[in-house]
């Protein structure tokens, strides 16, 4: 690691630790899978009881910084956890890749909602999912992955894998207690076939779609994930061409808008990046022809976002002039870390 690198490390170390609430751990006897942020934290906002399934903990908090070189830089937990609905970005620019813009534009709108993520919404004219990005377009978008269930899951699993860049696997015992309680996404699959805009099998196509849902990601992974859009469809530690320029720029525009539902307004202003959120508790943003940066914490505000990873974003961004409208000259992050840490004005 060059000096560079350690500054941003260092600086990503003091802002997961100064978001954790952690304390060091008091037994050092106790065996800790994650990179170790303990401690009471007191964040605001619920953990969803399906969380728990996959190991969330109060105390995660994990971030991670991908360049489109593919330098990595990573701080706090790398628990696996349900990447949820970050996966609907990656069947939409699958689905563009698959059918072309035009075609999967006819299908499914690109304008924000306002509403909340599951909301029983459809377009009351066009009759079409105002958005990939909130549930029922991106039910609508799964149904376009392939003919049978078998092979939307394929293709689904197959840009997952290839934007991590290391073959990822669903969270079975996830999958299958959200299946239990999957009234609403399969009211709103329903409600896609009422309006003439899906044919396709409801309970397969919601079947499907949650178990995309339920694959399991590491931060690094989302990174990772988040710079293979950032690099106009690239993964930058394979090289594998994953989405043709046109669907990752597709991609991040919805992102931008609709990528954090009804808080999508305050997000662009705070944040300026385009970004995707999960209820599993992760975020993915990136800078275009920069990076994918990607955050971890359980706990959900009332929109259903990451209420430390909002955080998170917010102070990154202020820091580093991350604002895409900013109107200032990109820094290199590495150097502006070491500027930040040389002046104490870091966390
Ligand atoms: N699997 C969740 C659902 O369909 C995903 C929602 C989310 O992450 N916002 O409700």
């Amino acid at each position: 690691m060059t000096d560079a690198q350690t500054s941003l490390s260092l600086y990503l170390d003091r802002l997961t630790t100064a978001l954790s609430t952690a304390t060091a751990p008091a037994d050092p006897e106790v065996d800790r899978p994650d990179r170790g942020i303990i401690g009471g934290a007191e964040a605001d906002g619920e953990i969803p009881s399906l969380s728990f399934l996959s190991g969330a903990r109060e105390d995660h908090l994990g971030v991670a910084v991908c360049s489109v070189d593919g330098e990595i830089t990573a701080s706090g937990t790398d628990h696996a956890f349900p990447l949820q609905s970050i996966s609907k970005a990656f069947a939409y620019g699958a689905a563009i890749d698959l059918h072309g813009m035009d075609y999967v534009d006819e299908v499914v709108d690109e304008e924000p909602t306002g509403e909340e993520f599951n909301a029983l919404s459809l377009d009351p004219y066009t009759k079409k999912p105002k958005n990939p990005l909130v549930n029922i377009g991106a039910i609508r978008t799964h149904a376009m992955l392939g003919t049978t269930r078998e092979e939307r899951t394929q293709r689904l699993r197959a840009v997952l894998d290839a934007a991590a860049g290391r073959p990822l696997a669903p969270h079975e015992v996830t999958w299958r207690e959200e299946l239990k309680s999957a009234d609403r996404n399969y009211a709103l699959a329903y409600m896609l076939r009422a309006a003439g805009s899906m044919t396709e099998d409801a309970i397969e196509v919601v079947d499907g779609y949650i178990e995309g849902c339920s694959v399991l990601t590491t931060v690094t992974d989302l990174a990772v994930m988040a710079a293979t859009l950032a690099s106009g469809g690239t993964n930058p530690l394979t090289g594998q061409e994953v989405f043709s320029r046109v669907a990752a720029r597709q991609v991040l525009s919805v992102m931008l808008t609709c990528g954090m539902y009804d808080n999508a307004g305050d997000w662009v202003s705070d944040v300026g990046l385009p970004a995707k959120s999960g209820v599993g508790g992760g975020i993915i943003a990136g800078l275009p022809s920069r990076f994918g940066v990607a955050s971890y914490a359980p706990q959900l505000d009332l929109h259903g976002n990451s209420v430390r990873g909002t955080l998170f974003f917010e102070r990154l961004s202020a820091d580093f002039a991350l604002h895409m409208l900013d109107g200032v000259e990109p820094r290199e992050l590495e150097e502006c870390a070491r500027e930040l840490m040389d002046a104490g004005t870091h966390p």
